[in-house]
């Protein structure tokens, strides 16, 4: 879509001849009442459009954020000091949470605010540890198929009594 307002409004305006809604001879006032109108539609979503959408992630701030987090340690973007993790006492300092601190400087929701070495250990320990495992609801789904796989044998072994 690198088509210039000038190309649109001719587009718009031979599209009116070729409809015959607009006699040739009127083309150049037309031309210019488009072109003029397409401007100022143009300048209104600028100024409607950009202000509250842009402001989250301020242009002075490019993705920094990445550099912040390494393998070793995360960066507080704040203040500069290194961590282990970022923690929510610190961002606090700041008067931040993990969540105002990540739209600040437009870090995804998804990303831990921790050294990627420290967020890989820590999956390794959760999935050992299966946490999820320990929840009552799968505790209860597990015993119930426990259950259902006990009577399916009971019922095979009185089939085979039988016959
Ligand atoms: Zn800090």
């Amino acid at each position: 879509m690198s088509q210039t307002l000038l190309e649109m409004a001719k587009d718009l305006v031979l599209a009116q001849i070729q409809a015959k809604t607009l006699p040739p001879d009127e083309m150049h006032s037309a031309l210019q009442q488009t072109y003029t109108t397409l401007m100022t539609l143009k300048a209104q979503e600028g100024s409607d459009g950009s202000v509250p959408v842009a402001t989250p992630e301020a242009p002075s701030k490019p993705v920094t954020w990445r550099k912040s987090i390494t393998k070793h340690v995360v960066t507080c973007l704040e203040c500069g000091a290194s961590f282990k993790q970022l923690s929510v006492r610190h961002l606090k300092d700041h008067g931040l949470d993990g969540r105002s601190y990540r739209i600040k400087y437009g870090i995804p929701r998804t990303q831990p605010l921790a050294a990627k070495e420290t967020t890989a250990r820590r999956k390794e320990i959760v999935q050992r540890a299966r946490p999820w495992e320990k929840a009552p609801t799968f505790v209860k789904a597990q015993e119930e198929k426990k259950r259902e796989k006990a009577a399916v044998a009971q019922r095979k072994k009185t089939a085979r009594a039988k016959a």
